[in-house]
């Protein structure tokens, strides 16, 4: 194993570095009045009397929490829910917030990096295909692309999600919570007795629910919220999570399971069929296939987006009712 960097013999040894003295511009002191800077133009050649605004590292520290857990005290209380911020998450949290900027949405998503699969195409190829008409979603976003008759090309997936994500960010009425995982569903029981309604979220810090099997003791946090949007994607180590506990839970029987590879019947399936699974829960994106046992689609990304453009509309169908539903319990 190397050593140290600090302590290694062969830095310890190596000869000084010797700067070069730049002439600073006419006029300016040794150092730049940093708060007069405007444009990074004005940084050109005057390196050598750059210097940073002095801080204490505890306002970053009181800079980053306060602020956090401010969000955590505001959206404990949230009105839609989204789990999971792939592509088909943050289309529905775009378009959710877009049209009612007086909801709280919170999304949440396990992993440190929001996207889900949408970085890429498939099998880590660059381009994004998406089937027309979810052209229109692009044009939406103003993501370019490349037209090919029956589909379009944006020329790299990250063109997508990058724009998507930032847009869903700078909602003054969103937040999202990464690196957190939703580890179970809030439940209330219905009316009729028969069945439950989804009311909202248990989470946790992904670092923890990963070690749930060698610490204790680490209960969850939670978020209460008339109507969550569950978009996990497929079953995998961490996908299909709300349909796969509403399975465990008994209140659906069991799940289809996703079908073999049909572009075709898939991307319509997923679209046509993105709703309210059971009171309060509205499944989309490649969650939903495991539900209603729906083909996989490939690398085409049309679904996903045209799922979450359907998924919002379903949520604002419903959110009234649920929202008295919720008040009352
Ligand atoms: C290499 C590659 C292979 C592909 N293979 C297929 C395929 O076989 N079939 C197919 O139809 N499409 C496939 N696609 C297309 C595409 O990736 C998926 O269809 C698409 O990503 C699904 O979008 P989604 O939004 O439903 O889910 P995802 O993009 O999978 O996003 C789900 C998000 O939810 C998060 N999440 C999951 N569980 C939790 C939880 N409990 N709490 C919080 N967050 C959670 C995940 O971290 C993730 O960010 C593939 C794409 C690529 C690049």
């Amino acid at each position: 194993m190397s050593p140290p960097i600090a302590t290694s013999p062969t830095l310890e040894r190596a000869a000084p570095v010797v700067t070069k003295e730049l002439p600073l511009k006419e006029g300016l002191s040794t150092t730049i009045n940093t708060t007069a800077i405007k444009t990074v133009d004005e940084f050109a050649g005057q390196w050598d009397a750059f210097k940073f605004a002095p801080i204490r590292e505890s306002q970053v520290s009181r800079a980053m929490t306060r602020r956090y857990f401010k969000d955590l005290d505001t959206y404990a209380e949230s009105d839609i829910v989204v789990i999971g911020a792939g592509s088909c998450g943050l289309s529905t949290a775009y378009m959710l917030a877009r049209a009612r900027p007086d909801l709280k949405i919170a999304i949440i998503e396990g992993g440190v990096a929001p996207g889900g699969g949408a970085w890429l195409g498939g099998q880590l190829f660059s381009a994004m295909i998406m089937r027309k008409p979810a052209d229109a979603f692009l044009r939406e976003l103003g993501v370019p692309y490349e037209e090919e008759g029956n589909y379009v090309v944006v020329k790299h997936a990250a063109v997508f999600t990058s724009t998507l994500l930032s847009k869903v960010l700078s909602f003054p009425n969103v937040k999202l919570f990464n690196a957190t995982t939703v580890e179970d569903l809030i439940t209330r029981p219905l009316p009729n007795g028969e069945g439950v309604r989804i009311a909202g979220v248990v989470t946790n810090w992904t670092l923890v629910s990963l070690h749930h099997d060698d610490q204790s003791c680490m209960d969850p946090n939670t978020i209460n919220a008339p109507i969550i949007v569950s978009t996990t994607g497929h079953d995998g180590p961490f996908g299909a999570f709300s349909v796969k506990r509403l399975v465990s839970m008994q209140q659906i029987e069991q799940l289809g399971g996703m079908r073999g590879l049909d572009m075709n019947t898939a991307e319509d399936a997923i679209v046509k069929r993105t709703r309210e699974v059971v009171p309060g829960l509205i499944v989309g994106g490649m969650e939903l296939s495991e539900v209603d046992g729906a083909n996989r689609m490939g690398p085409t990304f049309g679904a996903m987006a045209l799922s979450g453009v359907k998924a919002a509309e379903e949520t604002l169908r419903v959110f009234d009712q649920r929202k008295a539903e919720n008040d009352r319990a």
